[in-house]
């Protein structure tokens, strides 16, 4: 009987829930049930853990715990940002209508300022390069007066390149622009201090660090101008509306500090064997190529273009042989087109289609990267001896 893998490399899209945070959560599903709003002691109970819970997401990012917002996942901490900031820019009449992102951002954010360019505001979509990197010089010429917010992401979902957010958080400040940062795919894989990095708002997601599927927060620096994004009751300080979802704030407490916990050495591991496995495969499989930028990435994301061959086919064929990988962020992966991140990186039409990437995480284990070394060569192979395109003679 051969014996069937389970090896999941799709951690960017969603994570497996840790063992910490799932025993953390389990009393609030049980006893501990009080609406931390009420003053009699089922919610002052509550309410304690929910503060622990906000201590450490916020030691995490090293800011207050009153910068914090808890919210139902990455995608509202995104649309808060956005929305928030153009909202009360029209609220104080200030004149500034103007967004600057990237053509790379996850849809979470695109989407935002596209229906927000077409609700009036100006929308400008900074180009990147090859690896998908910014030209800083271009964000610079594209400040106005009006520009209210930049919205640039920390870390790509698709190829892990990273931005300079430090930098760019220095230029936002110096033309008196608000920064936010999409960081849901950068939080717990590489460390984040923000009382260096002059960010105003930063969007993060607990199933990336290992919580269940429905929490996030947003980041909000004292003194940034926002709106809330619901409204209602008080609570999150009248920032965010809505009775708390206690046992999923509590999980993300305790996955902020399991990642603080491990952030230095438990990612250096990944990092190994993420250059392991890139090493394997593209040694091994000839017209392989690394999207993405090779140095400046995130530790366990790798972006590879095979060429010739649909990154659908391989995905089926990996699947068939127990690998769970993607080929595109989990939003975009239901359509056949490259994605609009390797668009945006004008990566040639040979391997755009067939680029896959596989995103590790802590639970990865070096015998699962020995294994897809082993398998996915002949896989490539035998889908290129059935490819049009491929011409084994270059
Ligand atoms: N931003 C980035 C960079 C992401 O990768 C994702 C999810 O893949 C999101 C935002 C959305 O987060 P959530 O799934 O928590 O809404």
């Amino acid at each position: 009987m051969t014996e069937t893998k389970d090896i999941y490399l799709d951690n960017n899209a969603t994570c497996k829930v840790s063992p910490g945070v799932r025993d953390a959560m389990l009393p609030f599903l049980n006893d501990l049930y009080g609406n931390p709003s009420s003053m009699h002691s089922f919610g002052g109970k509550v309410a304690q853990h929910v503060t622990k819970a906000r201590e450490q997401v916020a030691a995490l990012l090293n800011v207050s715990p009153d910068e914090i917002v808890f919210t139902s996942c990455g995608t509202e901490a995104d649309n808060h940002a956005l929305r928030g900031v153009m909202e009360k820019n029209r609220e104080l009449k200030t004149g500034k209508d103007h967004i600057i992102t990237t053509k790379v951002e996850h849809p979470a954010v695109l989407n935002v300022a596209r229906y927000l360019g077409k609700k009036g505001y100006k929308v400008t979509e900074l180009e990147v390069d090859r690896h998908g990197n910014l030209d800083l010089e271009k964000l610079k010429a594209a400040i106005t007066p009006q520009t209210a917010i930049i919205s640039i992401m920390a870390a790509n979902n698709e190829t892990g390149t990273l931005f300079p957010i430090e930098e760019i958080g220095a230029i936002a400040r110096e033309n008196g622009v608000v920064f936010h940062t999409d960081a849901v795919q950068a939080v717990g894989k590489i460390p984040l201090d923000l009382k260096k990095i002059p960010v105003d708002l930063l969007s993060l997601s607990g199933h990336k660090v290992h919580t269940p599927k429905g929490v996030g927060a947003l980041f909000v620096r004292k003194g940034t101008k926002i709106s809330p994004f619901m409204l209602g009751g008080h609570q999150e300080n009248g920032r965010r509306a809505g009775t708390e979802n206690v046992p999923y704030i509590i999980a993300l407490g305790k996955a902020c500090e399991e990642a603080m916990n491990g952030i230095f050495e438990e990612n250096n591991r990944i990092r190994q064997l993420r250059d392991k496995l890139e090493k394997g495969l593209t040694e091994k499989i000839s017209h392989t190529h690394i999207n993405g930028n090779p140095q400046w990435r995130l530790p366990n994301t790798t972006n590879i273009g095979f060429e010739f061959i649909e990154g659908e086919a391989i995905l089926l064929h990996l699947s068939a042989a127990g690998i769970a990988a993607s080929s595109g962020s989990a939003c975009t992966s239901g359509s056949l087109e490259p994605s609009h991140v390797l668009m945006a990186m004008d990566t040639p039409f040979s391997y755009a289609h067939g680029s896959v990437r596989f995103s590790l995480s802590k639970y990865t284990k070096e015998e699962e990267i020995d294994y897809v070394i082993e398998t996915v060569p002949p896989i490539i192979h035998k889908l290129r001896e059935m490819s049009p395109f491929y011409d084994p003679s270059k």
